[in-house]
């Protein structure tokens, strides 16, 4: 992949060490975004996958920060068109061979507004090797790291929809391989996705949600529901529309 210019790797005392390194940025901010990766990185792993003590990444993360729309468009090969973070994620076998991330790294916060939740895409493709995640599962479980003003704008995106009658149902919504083409479709895909994602959290686990997701892959939705959530049908997932837990249901975030 071809790379904007100025994005030259930013040398740092824990960047041969540590499981990040981070370009395209100054060396004191690289080290600020470096830290703070690295939490969300152990907090990612615990939470969501009840490891604390995560195998260190041979194939460190690769965090590029991009100034401007243009930059990270071109880097991640795409038309520019609003979106503030894009992950990479390569495999060799059953194992990560290379991890990339694109962020916007514009605005007054040192941290970018996308990390935690590009972060959490890649931890979960170490647990996801053999089958990547379902779509909403993979972007519901991402969401619940955004910081609350992102989340709660998701959540506007469904609830509108679901007043317009233009929500997914639940079959259809678990059963989406892609996301939608149409952007409108995109933004209630993502709000519905979480509100489904911390309803299930809500009624055991993030870990319990894991294996879930491992088990419909495995046995089947109607068994994985049983199972895990003592749900007899997909129809019992309606009520995440009703009984949506609020934003901190996992406790994941802080940030405004
Ligand atoms: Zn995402």
């Amino acid at each position: 992949m071809l790379l904007p210019l100025g994005l030259a790797a930013v040398a740092g005392a824990d960047e041969f060490t540590g499981n990040i390194v981070v370009h395209g940025t100054s060396p004191a901010r690289a080290a600020q975004i470096r830290a703070a990766a690295e939490q969300v990185r152990s907090a990612a792993f615990g939470l969501l996958l009840g490891n604390e003590s995560p195998r260190r990444w041979i194939a460190r993360c690769a965090i590029h920060v991009h100034a401007t729309p243009d930059a990270f468009a071109a880097a991640v090969g795409l038309p520019p068109a609003g979106s503030r973070g894009a992950t990479a994620i390569n495999f060799s076998g059953n194992a990560v061979s290379s991890r990339r991330i694109d962020v916007m790294g514009d605005g007054p916060d040192v941290i970018p507004d996308a990390l935690s939740h590009e972060l959490v895409h890649v931890v979960l493709a170490d647990h996801f090797v053999h089958a990547p995640p379902p779509r909403w599962a993979d972007e519901g479980l991402a969401l619940l790291f955004d910081g609350t003003a992102k989340q709660l704008g998701h959540e506007d995106d469904f609830r509108l929809a679901q007043r317009q009658g233009c929500s997914f149902t639940s079959p259809d919504l678990l059963a989406l391989e892609d996301y939608p083409a149409d952007t409108r479709r995109q933004r209630v895909f993502y709000g519905q996705s979480a509100a489904l994602v911390r309803w299930l959290i809500a009624r055991r686990d993030a870990v319990t949600f894991i294996r879930f997701v491992d088990d419909i892959d495995a046995d089947g939705l109607a068994t994985a529901l049983k199972r895990h959530y003592d749900l007899d049908s997909i129809a019992f997932l309606d009520s995440a529309w009703k009984e949506v837990p609020p934003i901190h249901t996992l406790s994941l975030n802080n940030r405004k």
